[in-house]
């Protein structure tokens, strides 16, 4: 395993006192990679799990020609540029019920859509085009289907031995009637991974708790809690802990021992309380950053290697080793560096493919000030306007405290590391939450 100090040497200008958003990603890469066990589960239990393997097709998808329409299947070699087709109907064709007669010069076949076409007919004339001539007879006019339309071929969407999805893919709606489409019953799987987390502060209230003065009510737990079950991952609760060092330190092995990831929030700025960091630094590794963004400046990402832990009362799950995610303590903060940074490294660690979230461009509605050297994201409330493109104006104060600007927006305005201010009409990117929050 590569050390955290031999990570940072190998970066190409790794500064951690003024780290840029691409190298906190490149870092984070390089320290984290995919959990290996794997397991079986049923269909219907692997909605948002990840593939271990690929999934090969065991079939011909589909598994035989077949109809794309209700209509008349015939030979659609005997179609003429000039005159119309007169066909005797010689019999009907329905979905799981295939016409086993043969078919002559001259004849048809009432198919209804999935039918196995007869063989021999290679055409199908969808039954509103086709004209009927008499009780016995159709008639196809030549510019009614061409050879071959209509009709659906034996392995078309997947052929036998083809990997059907691959290794890394998170298991969507679609995904499941894919897999169930194989005719297959389970699918092999990674371990869900258990993410640990823990708020920090004494001035932090759990709910339930009497107020007092000074004090406020833990926000990140219940954050960092829906942004990990959007995930996929195996949460623990670890509740909250005050700003004294012997806690947090015993905090952080029972977390370590238990879960493949740790996050805390709090306690990694340079106040006199904040310990987070020199509590990872003497349970394992530990870098420290201050990031070129907004919000989210200060962070600390460690690992403890599961030699440093005393496992013996865990025997059922023994990770490599816990990687340990110190955010910030600003509610917005938390949110915007789990989503930058966090979430990404989890899906490596889920053995996931790393799915980007797509920007769109939206033009601003307002102007944005904004220092080139560092990423900021400004909450944004993204609109269609009349004439079809997006507009987007902020949520307004920008404070990194502001957790009702996350309620507000709908999507993250990106200023990238070396844009400048944004004036109205300027061409912004926009990450937005559908399908990430
Ligand atoms: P810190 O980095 O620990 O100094 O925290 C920065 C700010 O975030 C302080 O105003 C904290 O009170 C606030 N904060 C820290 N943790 C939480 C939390 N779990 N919920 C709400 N606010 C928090
Ligand atoms: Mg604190």
């Amino acid at each position: 395993m590569t050390s955290i100090e031999q990570i940072a040497t190998e970066l190409q200008g790794y500064d951690p006192h003024n780290i840029s958003a691409a190298c906190v990603h490149a870092f984070l890469t390089r320290l984290v990679g995919p959990v290996t066990d794997s397991q079986d589960v049923a269909v219907l239990d692997a909605l948002g799990r990840v593939l271990a393997q690929d999934v090969v097709s065991p079939v011909n998808v589909p598994p035989h020609d077949n109809s794309a329409m209700d209509g008349f299947a015939f030979d659609g070699a005997q179609l003429q540029a000039a005159q119309p087709l007169r066909l005797r109907v010689a019999g009907s064709a329905l979905a799981g019920k295939a016409w086993t007669g043969t078919v002559g010069a001259g004849e048809c076949v009432k198919i209804m859509t999935g039918a196995v076409m007869p063989a021999g007919l290679d055409t199908v004339v969808p039954i509103e085009l086709a004209q009927r001539d008499g009780e016995q007879h159709i008639l196809v006019q030549p510019s009614a289907v061409k050879l071959g339309d209509n009709r659906r071929l034996l392995g078309e969407d997947l052929r036998a031995g083809q990997p059907a999805l691959r290794q890394g893919h998170t298991l969507s709606p679609a995904s499941l009637g894919l897999v169930a489409s194989l005719g297959l019953p389970t699918v092999r799987v990674v371990r869900r991974i258990k993410v640990a987390y823990f708020s920090t502060g004494d001035e932090i209230l759990s709910l339930g708790d009497a107020p007092r003065d000074g004090a406020v009510y833990d926000s990140n737990r219940y954050t960092v809690f829906g942004l990990l079950t959007r995930l996929g991952v195996e949460v623990i609760d670890m509740g909250v802990v005050g700003d004294n060092p012997a806690l947090l330190k015993a905090a952080f092995l029972r977390a370590a021992q238990q879960a493949d990831a740790v996050i805390t929030s709090g306690g990694v700025s340079m106040g006199d309380t904040d310990h987070t960091r020199a509590m990872m630094k003497q349970l394992g590794e530990v870098a420290f950053w201050r990031i070129a963004m907004r919000p989210g400046r200060p962070m600390a990402v460690g690992r403890i290697a599961s030699a440093d832990l005393n496992n013996n009362n865990n025997k059922e799950h023994k990770p490599e080793s816990a990687v340990l995610f110190g955010l910030p303590g600003n509610p917005v903060a938390v949110m915007v560096t789990f989503l930058a940074f966090v979430r990404p490294a989890l899906q490596r660690l889920m053995g996931a493919t790393v799915t980007e979230p797509v920007l769109l461009r939206a033009t601003s509605a307002e102007p944005l000030r904004k220092k080139p050297g560092r990423t900021e994201y400004q909450r944004g409330i993204v609109t269609r306007k009349s004439d079809g493109t997006l507009s987007v104006r902020s949520t307004g104060d920008q404070g990194s405290g502001v957790l009702r600007s996350m309620v507000e927006a709908n999507g993250l305005v990106v200023l990238h590391h070396d844009q400048g201010n944004v004036a109205v009409g300027d061409a912004v990117d926009v990450m937005m939450f559908d399908g990430v929050l």
